[in-house]
């Protein structure tokens, strides 16, 4: 039997091309998001036996373990990789965006997250050498302004993965985090002119999709607990703590958003 592979908000952007890499090399592939048509579409080009679509919101614990289930019966009985990928921005001032939006931010992408984490585990006990990779960010380094609650969401699950990577290592289960810059999808072609200048401001996009993907594969097979986008993230997962004030200047296009 294939490896198994359960990637959430695969239907588009990052989570759409690490379901890509990892079919690729051969996986079994489970895609979830809020966009069943999507996750039909891309299961479609996959091949239908090699991979698992299902419409699935992680917010929702009891849909979440009823669909895991599923996937892993249909993977035969194994769950070697979770991506904990699916995760909602809004690029604007944390006056400007609502507070019912706020609570969702935190919903999908914490919430969400533990629900993976609750979700996997049991199946994860019984694959050897099983992986948890999660989508941080490199807000998840300083405080990000126009991206206040979002960074605090990454931020925890920057946490979960430190707590949870020693937690479950004598389950043999590598829990890691990959921390992207801007990456190019819809997360940010999709804000607003503002929005889109601040980014611009910052040195615009960092990478592609795929770029992260790789790194995503990567971070699979463990080694180390942070995987960062690039040499900026790398620096500041040294020093960000230690030069909060050059980390200001680099952000402050985005506390000039309006
Ligand atoms: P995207 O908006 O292009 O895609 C996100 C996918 O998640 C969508 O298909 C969406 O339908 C799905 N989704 C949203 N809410 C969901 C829910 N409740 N349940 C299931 N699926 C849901 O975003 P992306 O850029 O591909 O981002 C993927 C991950 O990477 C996110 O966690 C994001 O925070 C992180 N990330 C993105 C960037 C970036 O610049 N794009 C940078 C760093 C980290």
């Amino acid at each position: 039997m294939s490896k198994a592979v359960f990637i959430t908000g695969a239907a588009r952007g990052i989570g759409a091309a690490i379901a890509r890499r990892f079919a690729a090399e051969g996986y079994y592939v489970g895609l979830v998001d809020l966009d069943g048509d999507g996750v039909a579409r891309l299961a479609a080009e996959l091949g239908a036996n090699r991979s698992f679509h299902a419409l699935l919101d992680v917010t929702d614990f009891p849909a979440y373990e009823r669909v895991l289930n599923d996937f892993v019966h249909a993977a035969g009985g194994r769950l070697d990789v979770l991506v904990n990928n699916a995760g909602i921005a809004k690029f604007a001032a944390f006056e400007d965006i609502d507070p019912a939006f706020h609570a969702k931010t935190i919903d999908v992408n914490l919430k969400g997250v533990v629900n993976g984490f609750h979700a996997a585990l049991p199946h994860m006990k019984k694959t050897p050498g099983a992986a948890i990779v999660s989508l941080c960010s490199a807000s998840a380094l300083y405080g990000t302004p126009g991206l206040a609650v979002y960074s605090a969401t990454k931020f925890a699950v920057r946490a979960l993965t430190e707590a949870l990577a020693q937690e479950f290592a004598p389950h043999d289960i590598t829990v890691t985090d990959v921390l992207p810059g801007f990456v190019s999808t819809d997360m940010v072609h999709g804000q607003s002119r503002a929005a889109t200048e601040a980014v611009k401001k910052m040195g615009g996009i960092d990478h592609k999709p795929e770029d992260i993907a790789n790194l995503v594969y990567r971070a699979a097979s463990g080694g180390k607990v942070h995987w960062p986008g690039n040499m900026l993230v790398r620096f500041g997962l040294r020093f960000a703590g230690l030069l909060p004030g050059l980390f200001r200047r680099v952000l402050r296009p985005m506390a000039q958003m309006h």
